[in-house]
């Protein structure tokens, strides 16, 4: 039985999620929730950007204000475009990559649709 797949938190996106019992864990939030909380796919949340328009997955953004990132001196500078978002539920509601930085959570309150 292969349990490497585990989902990352719907909080907080951490990867680093542990099982214990029918419970997940985050170790990054301390969130946890149960297996059998299946995440909703569809129609489930709806991310908006900072002008209230709708965000979909694929869509391309631009940042509204300078972003730390967090555990490092990067900064995200303000129109910087990203391409290809994907939409998750929690507190940072868009995960994508960011060129010259990877991967980061953001929050759809500092972006703008393309
Ligand atoms: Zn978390």
């Amino acid at each position: 039985m292969d349990n490497s797949a585990l989902p990352s938190c719907p909080k907080c996106g951490c990867e680093y999620t542990y099982e214990e019992g029918n419970l997940y864990i985050c170790p990054e939030c301390s969130h946890e929730w149960s297996k059998f909380d299946e995440p909703q796919d569809e129609g489930g949340f709806m991310v908006k950007d900072a002008h209230g328009v709708i965000l979909q997955d694929g869509d391309t953004i631009t940042i509204i204000k300078d972003l730390k990132v967090k555990g490092s001196s990067s900064v995200v500078k303000v129109g910087t475009k990203i391409k290809n978002i994907r939409l998750v539920g929690g507190d940072h509601d868009i995960d994508c990559k960011i060129p010259g930085i990877g991967a980061m959570g953001l929050k759809s309150e500092f972006v703008k649709k393309v």
